[in-house]
Parts: structure tokens; C-alpha cells; sequence
């Protein structure tokens, strides 16, 4: 994986979560409060250290999912194991990346477990 396109889906997970982020916030005026207060440069860490029981609780179980998927891949990039697939470990496709930043598994893993 090239410098360009790790910077790229960096990027995108980043405003993903900004979006999930803003989408909670208006749901909720008091995790708004809390997320405002933490460092925003501090993105990759928002989750664990501002998300508590509470506010885990007032989250839709299905965002809360998806702002896992977010951090564990900014996670895999920090720690250079993105975009290899948790089940046959071959390279996910870019193209399967930029449409979901977030994906653990390749395009075949992925059908395979749908069936
Ligand atoms: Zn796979």
C-alpha cells in the first residue's frame, strides 16, 4: 500500500467518524458537551477515553459498531496491518477500500459469509 493511499483512507475514516460523530452529537446535547471538550487532534483516541457506559448506552447499538470498525482500522493503519483481510489474510482491493474504509474482509470473504 502506497503513502498516498494510506493517507487517503486516513482521511476518509477520519471524516466518517467526524460524521458519525456530528450525527450522535445532535442526537445527543451531553456527549456533545464531552466530545467538544476532548483534543481534537486526538481523534484516534476519542472512543476510548470519552465514551463512557453512559453515553455508550444513548448510542444506537448500529453506530456504535460502525465508530468500532472506525477506530480498530485507523488502528490497523497506525499500526500498519491495514487493508489485509481478517479471515484468508490476502490485500483487500483499493477499490473495496474506498468504498468502505472500514472493511475487514475482502470482496470474496465478505460474499462468502453473507451466504
Ligand atoms: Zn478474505
Amino acid at each position: 500500500m502506497t503513502e498516498k493511499f494510506e493517507a487517503e483512507m486516513r482521511k476518509s475514516l477520519l471524516t466518517l467518524k467526524q460524521e458519525l460523530m456530528d450525527n450522535i452529537n445532535s442526537q445527543n446535547n451531553s456527549f456533545h458537551s464531552l466530545v467538544s471538550s476532548a483534543d481534537p487532534k486526538d481523534d484516534v483516541d476519542i472512543a476510548s477515553d470519552v465514551i463512557d457506559r453512559e453515553m455508550l448506552e444513548s448510542m444506537s447499538s448500529q453506530d456504535l459498531n460502525k465508530l468500532r470498525s472506525i477506530d480498530a482500522a485507523l488502528s490497523r493503519l497506525n499500526a500498519k496491518r491495514f487493508g489485509i483481510c481478517m479471515k484468508c489474510g490476502k490485500k483487500i482491493s483499493e477499490a473495496r477500500l474506498r468504498a468502505l474504509p472500514y472493511a475487514v474482509l475482502c470482496i470474496e470473504c465478505q460474499n462468502n459469509d453473507e451466504r
